[in-house]
């Protein structure tokens, strides 16, 4: 039998039979799992037995919530990580191997922008950016003999651009890649990458699929069909010792994790490795959003839409930018891919001084003014200068940022408190400085 999105989300991946009948998932506060005998031991070790170990690796905690992302994405499987930053670098960084490298656009998270100059070059991962990712060819041309994914976001910050994620898909397909899309704007109630041609998805969890701007949390779900043994990945092909089966023979990824390489790869390796791991507090956190994940991303695409008509007459506006705004270019693809709402992030442009900009974004009473988005508060924030500051100037002329951009994240208030909010703030603005 299989169960509808709303009923996955508040019950997938949890037997409260094998956890004392706890109703409410139990958080595991430990470090380590007792071994048992030393033949079990071995098996644990060796990756033949699925009990957790040591929390680093895994924990019951957070597997649920690997199990529940998995099956709200119907995918193979999920690892969770600490922040977005470790879903998005780990990703990238097992993706590519030693020697691959990583297609995508200037269109992304400010801080993951910023990584592909400040840390990846030091640690062999290059990147190529397409410039106009509006265009799928340019993705095509933008291939090279060694690119290991492509790599883009299914809504963008801050403008909420979408791509034709199936033409990318068969684009990457066509080169024997996978196509990577951080879902963190759309979560999977408006949006499931892997229906539609995407083989990993990533996640800032911190943001909406969490939603109460409460914890860190990053994950990766992958659908566990693409096959990473078709000559272009030799790290998952290549044998190794630390993989060896209980006889000592070496064995490869693909033989681990035959139904879901990618995520097993990236736990045995990166989490193994490098240590990203989510506590099992934080994946408690995580679990409680997800309760209400559609509830809430419902009423926060309503609230933007009720805004989006109020801004597009403000004179103080220049411009509006969301799927459903007036003229835009993603209308045609967010009637294919969002029909539940593109989102709930608004960017407009501030029609004043840079001063009165400055006074305004300080004068929100119910927007609060810091860097975050999903948040069941509405937030405000002016991104040129913040999250995307980071940005080198031709980084940000490819990503379209404005200095004038204001960006808007809608929570769950009311949505004529929300406007009256606004006006009172741009009235705060224009009068100080007139
Ligand atoms: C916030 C964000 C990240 C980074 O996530 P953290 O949890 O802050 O580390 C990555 N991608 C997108 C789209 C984000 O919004």
């Amino acid at each position: 039998m299989s169960y509808d999105f709303d009923t996955l989300k508040v019950q997938a991946g949890y037997d409260a039979a094998q956890h004392n009948n706890a109703v409410s998932v139990p958080i595991y506060q430990t470090t380590a799992f007792a071994l048992g005998d030393s033949y079990r031991a071995d098996r644990l070790f060796s990756f033949s037995d699925d009990d957790p170990l040591y929390t680093r690796i895994a924990n019951p905690t957070v597997d649920v919530l690997e199990k529940r992302l998995a099956a709200l994405h119907e995918g193979a499987a999920a690892i969770a990580l600490a922040s977005g930053m470790a879903a998005v670098s780990y990703t990238l960084l097992n993706a590519a191997g030693k020697s691959g490298r990583i297609l995508t656009t200037a269109r992304l998270y400010g801080g993951t922008v910023d990584a592909f100059t400040s840390i990846y070059p030091d640690i062999g991962l290059n990147v190529d950016i397409v410039e106009n990712p509006d265009d799928p060819r340019e993705f095509e041309r933008g291939l090279k003999e060694n690119t290991s994914a492509i790599f883009i976001e299914s809504l963008t910050n801050p403008f909420a651009a979408i791509s034709d994620i199936e033409a990318l898909a068969e684009i990457a397909h066509g080169h024997g890649i996978p196509l990577i899309v951080d879902n963190t704007l759309a979560t999977p109630y408006l949006f499931n990458p892997l229906q539609h041609g995407a083989d990993v998805v990533v996640y800032s969890a911190t943001k909406a699929l969490s939603g109460h701007g409460n914890v860190i949390a990053g994950a990766v779900v992958e659908n566990g069909t693409f096959d990473y043994g078709n000559g272009r990945f030799p790290h998952f092909e290549q044998p190794l010792w630390f993989l060896r089966d209980l006889d000592d023979k070496e064995r490869n990824i693909l033989q681990v994790f035959p139904q879901f390489p990618f995520t097993g790869r990236l736990r045995a390796v990166h989490l193994n490795y490098l240590g990203a791991a989510l506590s099992p507090f934080d994946a408690y956190l995580v679990l409680l959003g997800l309760e209400t994940l559609s509830e809430r991303v419902e009423k926060q695409v309503a609230n933007a839409k009720a805004t989006l008509d109020y801004l597009e007459h403000s004179p103080y506006v220049a411009w509006v930018r969301h799927p459903s705004a007036q003229g835009s270019p993603y209308r045609a693809l967010a009637d294919r891919y969002f029909p539940k709402g593109a989102g709930s992030i608004v960017s407009f442009g501030f029609k004043g001084t840079e001063q009165q900009k400055r006074t305004f974004v300080a004068s929100t009473k119910i927007f609060g003014y810091q860097a975050n988005i999903g948040d069941a508060r509405s937030l405000i924030i002016n991104p040129a200068e913040t999250t995307h500051g980071e940005l080198t100037p031709r980084l940000r002329e490819l990503a379209g940022l404005s200095p004038d951009t204001i960006r808007l994240s809608f929570g769950l208030e009311s949505a004529k408190d929300l406007i009256e909010d606004l006006e009172q703030a741009f009235k705060t603005a224009f009068e100080e400085t007139a």
